[in-house]
């Protein structure tokens, strides 16, 4: 079977992974000129994790990746909110909570593909069903005819605007931006194993190991429009590391991300030969940390669809039927909001228990 991928993010290699393990021939079309990695850190959750091994990568993931044992919220005079012992779950649920650095997974992934095969500076602008296939093409003008096509380009996916619609954005009332960063971990004041976050209504940040010396700091404040807004906010912070591990993270590394609430999922990821993955298929708010699990488990799914059937419109029937209520389900979690914000959920380490492991929806049985 012939396979283009659109979108040479981590879901679209995941994706590419698991079809190649099978004996697919398949084609990876990215637009960006060379590997890239936008944003900093990532907390993947044991079932980000779990997929990741399902998918054949647990010896390179656990090389690049931090075993985080504790999550801990403090308040800015030093009180501690919450405490959260996950030391114990690789044995309650097969795997870790892990900080992982993004350049660092997005590497691994290509590698694992085959990195000088991806389709650099490929940007898809359209695809068409044919009576038994599919085609992609692209801004260059040129055009790539396969079995199967999976729309993984993202968020702000135009395969999903063009063939399904039915998301639309618009800015959070309360925290409008995330801005994050990444420093040498030696240099800030925390627990090298823990994610330790300090936290006001108004304002937040929190830091994570993510390897190779690295951690990642993120946070967010109510009403900053920029990072100078939000680097005043945590100025008299100063019996917290805050004001110093800023002041220590070169400005121009601290990416602003606008936070948009999400209305709205696509009422179906399947149209003929071509399907949506990751966040093209379901994007989220960010505050259960889940859209890359998410992505992870779609390409696991992807995989042992088509494990089981070589025919592709029953595996692409079975592969929606199976990620898409799972996936959209977190989707409506992740509208509850963050700690501490306009509806005082749980910390997230708590959340993930109650909300993703206890209800088990994302593990998928194929029919
Ligand atoms: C601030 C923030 C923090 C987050 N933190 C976490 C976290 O801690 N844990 C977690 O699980 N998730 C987190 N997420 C979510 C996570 O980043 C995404 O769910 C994940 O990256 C989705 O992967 P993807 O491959 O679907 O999309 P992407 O990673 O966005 O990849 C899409 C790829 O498609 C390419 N592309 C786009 N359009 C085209 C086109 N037309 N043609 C060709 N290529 C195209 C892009 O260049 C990109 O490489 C966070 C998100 C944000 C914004």
């Amino acid at each position: 079977m012939r396979v283009g991928i659109c979108g040479g993010g981590i879901g679209g290699l995941a994706a590419a992974i698991g079809l190649v393990s099978l004996g697919h021939d398949v084609e990876v079309f990215e637009r960006s000129p060379d590997l890239r990695a936008t944003g900093a850190g990532l907390n993947l959750w044991p079932n980000a994790v779990r997929a990741l091994y399902g998918l054949g990568l647990r010896e390179p993931y656990d090389r690049i990746a931090v075993k985080l044992d504790r999550y801990l919220g403090y308040a800015p005079d030093g009180k501690l909110l919450f405490e959260k012992d996950t030391s114990g779950w690789p044995a309650k649920y097969g795997a870790p909570s892990t900080g992982v650095y993004r350049l660092a997974l997005n590497t691994m992934l290509a590698d694992a593909y085959g990195a000088d095969r991806i389709r650099y500076g490929s940007e898809v602008v359209s695809v068409e069903n044919k009576a038994d296939t599919a085609v992609c093409h692209f801004s260059g003008g040129e055009s790539f005819e396969a079995d199967v096509i999976i729309g993984a380009d993202g968020i702000n996916s135009a395969i999903r605007t063009q063939l399904i619609g039915g998301v639309k954005f618009r800015p959070n009332e309360h925290h409008a931006f995330r801005f994050r960063s990444v420093i040498d971990l030696d240099l800030v004041d925390v627990d090298p194993a823990a994610q330790t976050g300090i936290y006001t209504p108004g304002g937040w940040l929190s830091v994570i190991p993510i390897g190779g010396g690295k951690a990642y700091w993120f946070g967010s404040v109510s009403g900053a429009r920029n990072v100078d807004e939000f680097i005043a906010y945590f100025a008299s912070w100063d019996r917290t590391h805050i004001p110093r591990t800023i002041s220590l993270t070169p400005r121009d590394s601290i990416v602003e991300s606008p936070l948009l609430d999400v209305d709205g999922t696509p009422y179906t990821w399947t149209q003929g030969r071509v399907t949506l993955l990751g966040d093209a298929a379901h994007p989220m708010m960010p505050d259960l940390a889940q859209g890359a699990s998410q992505t992870f488990l779609d390409a696991l799914a992807l995989r042992d669809v088509f494990a089981e059937t070589g025919d592709v419109d029953e595996a692409l029937r079975r592969y929606e039927a199976i990620r898409r209520p799972a996936a959209n389900y977190v989707v409506e979690r992740s509208k509850k909001g963050s700690y501490l914000g306009k509806h005082r959920v749980d910390p997230v380490a708590f959340r993930y228990e109650d909300e993703i492991e206890a209800v088990g929806k994302d593990e998928h049985v194929p029919a």
